[in-house]
């Protein structure tokens, strides 16, 4: 019997957040086994950010290729842990994993509970990223995006749908509903760029004229607002298509009317400001008015999967309200509410933590930082040797092709010469069944 070599650890998630918590506990000696949903590493990095940032992705994309080199990690996709997936958080722990990060982003959708929500032509805006980013199973999903689309929101994910919208769908109209003033967006100016040039900018005068008497109740003005909308246009992007833009502000949905199971109309009641604390928030009016839309998108948020077998509150995952290693002031560590008892060996990072939480810097930190306190635990227990025939036997069990980082790099090729073969900035298959093709076809020997 061989001496006991490192810690084993379970990382569930490839995302920025995920890969590079791997990376650290690895830099620490501990052995990691590194599960994904996805077949491809990289989530929202490689399926999220707008597919046109090439030169970001593609740096990503490197930065991710380098981390799975660490001979301390060994990557399986295709592999999807949860209540409802391939194996629970109980398998991993009888596989002899000592400790779980969880960081599997914010997979569940987080809808408001309005009427008309099943209607068809309404969506949330994750599934619609997924969509145009060719994440299987929603590449193959059939959307309706209409003449006339209403996006609920006013994010950067916002800006992302209105210039797929605007540039791929060349829809007639992007109608922008927001809770709030115009000074009060979310989106930057870097994204806003890509979009500005079709604001219809009449229409955004008459839209801050509409609104004034709110903003002037709680003492602001329109001039805020629209240096906040308008410091795009300067770098505006050239307008490719004649889609017009326009914002709905102080606004919030309230239902979705339709024929035929298909949503025809958006309900929005006005809103108004209230000043709470030093705080403005929005309140309703009770005035509703009805918008012609043949699309309606929820770019709220997301929440995390309630399926994946861990606690939920609102969006996200319940977190021991007093950790045992708490670090920024922040709490990484699982906790069951109902017996008031902390889930000692879960531990979670990324968007997992914090649903919807910023860009890939702060998951990457996050994903460090969770790292770091598992870790911190690690320290109270003895070393092992990891059971990796165990855990083969039972992956092999499930019965479907786990990808292993070498058939990663496999896909990779491919998929780089097809993209060179096409004289296109990059390729992707588009479904499990093609990558898998791809990777057994180059499984045989030559
Ligand atoms: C539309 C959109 C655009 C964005 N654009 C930008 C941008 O331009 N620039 C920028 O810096 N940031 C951008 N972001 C933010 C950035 O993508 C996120 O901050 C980051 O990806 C979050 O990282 P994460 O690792 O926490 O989660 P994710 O990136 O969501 O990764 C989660 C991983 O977990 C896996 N997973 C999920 N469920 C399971 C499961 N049950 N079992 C096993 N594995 C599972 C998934 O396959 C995925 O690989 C954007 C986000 C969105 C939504």
């Amino acid at each position: 019997m061989s001496e006991p070599q490192s810690h084993y650890v379970a990382v569930i998630g490839a995302g920025p957040a995920g890969l590079f918590g791997a990376r650290e506990l690895a830099l620490q000696g501990t052995k990691v086994v590194l599960i994904n949903r996805d077949i491809k590493p990289g989530g929202l990095a490689e399926y999220g950010i707008y597919f046109e940032k090439h030169t970001m992705k593609d740096g990503l994309r490197k930065q991710f290729s380098q981390v799975l080199t660490n001979a301390g990690i060994t990557y399986y996709g295709n592999v999807t842990i949860g209540s409802e997936g391939d194996l629970t958080l109980d398998d991993l722990r009888s596989l002899g994993f000592q400790a779980m990060l969880v960081t599997a982003g914010a997979q569940g959708t987080k809808w408001l509970g309005l009427p008309g929500e099943d209607l068809q032509g309404v969506y949330h805006a994750k599934d619609v990223v997924y969509h145009y980013n060719q994440l299987p199973p929603y590449s193959d999903w059939k959307f309706h995006f209409g003449k006339r689309c209403a996006i609920i929101g006013a994010g950067n994910v916002m800006v992302d749908i209105a210039r797929f919208l605007i540039r791929e769908k060349k829809v007639d109209e992007v109608i922008c509903v927001v809770r709030r003033g115009p000074a009060e967006v979310n989106f930057t100016k870097e994204e806003m760029k890509h979009i500005i040039a079709n604001l219809d900018l009449a229409a955004f005068e008459a839209e801050l004229h509409r609104i004034l008497p709110s903003l002037q109740a709680v003492g602001q003005d329109t001039e805020a607002g629209r240096e906040k909308v308008l410091e795009a246009l300067p770098k505006a992007d050239p307008r490719f298509s004649e889609t017009r833009f326009r914002f709905e502000f102080l606004a919030s949905p309230t239902r979705m009317l339709g024929r035929d199971g298909m949503v025809t109309q958006l309900e929005i009641e006005d809103n108004t400001l209230v000043l709470k604390n030093g705080k403005t928030s929005p309140r309703g009016t009770g005035n509703e008015r009805l918008l012609d839309v043949d699309t309606v998108i929820f770019a709220i948020g997301d929440k995390v999967d309630e399926s994946f077998g861990l606690p939920v509150d609102a969006s996200e995952f319940v977190k021991h309200p007093t950790p045992r290693y708490p670090l920024d002031g922040l709490s990484y560590e699982a906790f069951e509410p109902v017996t008031g008892s902390p889930i000692p060996d879960v531990f979670m990072g990324g968007w997992s933590r914090k649903a919807s939480n910023g860009l890939v810097g702060l998951a990457r930190k996050d994903g460090i930082n969770a790292a770091k306190v598992v870790s911190q635990y690690l320290q109270t227990l003895p070393l092992v040797t990891p059971d990796l025939p165990a855990l083969a036997a039972k992956l092999s069990s499930l019965h479907k092709r786990i990808i292993t980082i070498d058939e990663l790099r496999k896909l990779e090729a491919v998929e780089i010469a097809e993209a060179e073969k096409r004289g296109l900035p990059e390729f992707k298959f588009a479904t499990n069944e093609e990558m898998l093709r791809v990777i057994e076809a180059a499984a045989v020997p030559e």
